[in-house]
């Protein structure tokens, strides 16, 4: 039987993904191969690099001056790999928890950065909003949804310098304005596919912006994985694979204004049950919370039953709910593979629990 799958990353993926993937696994089309025996630069395998490209483009309404590039390492290689091609002097980050503060420690092997916006004094629960944004900067990095926290900025800031994001963990969950940036990227584990296979999303005029007097190693230069299409080396083939068969799953869904619409009730049922449950509440600030990952913690009097709610869960077949270790209590992260029924029997479980306790 299928567990209601919250898990932060990697996490639930669609039945087709799995199903395809599965038998792609076995054999690729009629190639008599599998996914994993077929040469990447091969006629069976060429089509899903193409597909896959020209599906997140047509998804996301990428302008035709964006490549979109599939490429090893994660969102946490981006984080030195943007630095290294662009950080010429000094750059801007918003720090929002600890993906960005990771973001920051990277960039700061290459130069100088300005934290311009943090929200550390009140312990990451908001989004900084409306924060001044220096010209001097050679871009400003933003993590748009903080996975651990459970904070989301809804909106695609204006600014004066070339706007990179993070957007691993809330990509194709909402409409975006791609013109607005010079490069979005993300590991695709959270809502585009499996582990192993990261999406970049980078500008021409950005791209060819990119430093070229410093000694950059060859696998981390963005224009050689333009160049090459992805393939200057072997791309993770079965993970670009299922990363297609994610796409196609959101495309045949209604795209990213369907999941958009799915990701605001599944959340609200959620925050909704906190409002109304006297046991847990969001540690988040309302203007600020996640349509992504949500976190729940106890209301006051109520931490002892952090186990005893835990196993409660987990005989529901409830998985991967249990808070980061720096927020505590539980979160549910609900990405575009989550179903009203995963929200349904995760509100149920919060319901009976406090009945159970308080009668
Ligand atoms: C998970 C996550 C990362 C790290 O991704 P990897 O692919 O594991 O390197 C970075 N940023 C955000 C916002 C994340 O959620």
């Amino acid at each position: 039987m299928r567990k209601h799958i919250f898990n932060a990353g990697p996490c639930k993926l669609s039945d087709p993904c799995l199903e395809n993937t599965s038998k792609a696994i076995l054999e690729l089309g009629n190639s008599g191969q599998s996914i994993m025996e077929v040469s990447h630069r091969s006629k069976d395998f060429l089509p899903v690099m193409e597909e896959a490209q020209a599906l997140l483009k047509e998804i996301l309404n990428v302008p035709d001056n964006y490549h979109v590039l599939y490429l090893g390492g994660g969102a946490s290689t981006q984080f030195a790999m943007l630095a290294m091609n662009f950080l010429k002097s000094k750059a801007a980050y918003v720090d929002t928890g600890s993906w960005s503060s990771k973001a920051i420690k990277e960039a700061q092997i290459f130069g100088k950065v300005e934290v311009i916006a943090s929200s550390k004094d009140k312990n990451y629960t908001y989004y900084p909003k409306g924060f001044a944004i220096p010209t001097d900067c050679d871009y400003l990095h933003i993590t748009s949804n903080n996975t651990i926290r459970g904070t989301e900025i809804f909106e695609d800031i204006d600014s004066p310098i070339p706007l990179i994001a993070d957007m691993s963990s809330d990509i194709l969950s909402r409409k975006i304005d791609v013109s607005k940036y010079a490069m979005i990227y993300g590991g695709a584990q959270k809502n585009m596919g499996p582990s192993g296979v990261t999406f970049v999303i980078i500008s021409d005029d950005f791209m060819k912006s990119a430093i070229t007097d410093r000694p950059i190693p060859t696998m981390f230069k963005y224009p050689i994985h333009v160049e090459n299409d992805s393939m200057y080396n072997t791309p993770p083939c079965v993970n670009i694979f299922a990363l297609r068969e994610t796409l196609k799953w959101v495309k045949s869904l209604g795209g990213v204004e369907a999941m958009e619409q799915l990701a605001i009730k599944r959340s609200n049922m959620l925050y909704q049950e906190m409002e109304r449950n006297s046991m847990f509440t969001s540690p988040v600030a309302p203007d600020s919370r996640s349509r992504m990952n949500v976190p729940f913690v106890w209301s006051e009097g109520n931490e002892q039953y952090q186990d005893q709610f835990m196993k409660f869960s987990t005989e529901r077949n409830i998985v991967g709910i249990k808070g980061h270790r720096s927020v505590g209590g539980f979160r549910a992260s609900i990405y575009n593979a989550a179903t009203i029924e995963d929200m349904e029997a995760l509100v149920k479980c919060m319901q009976d629990f406090e009945k159970q306790i308080k009668g």
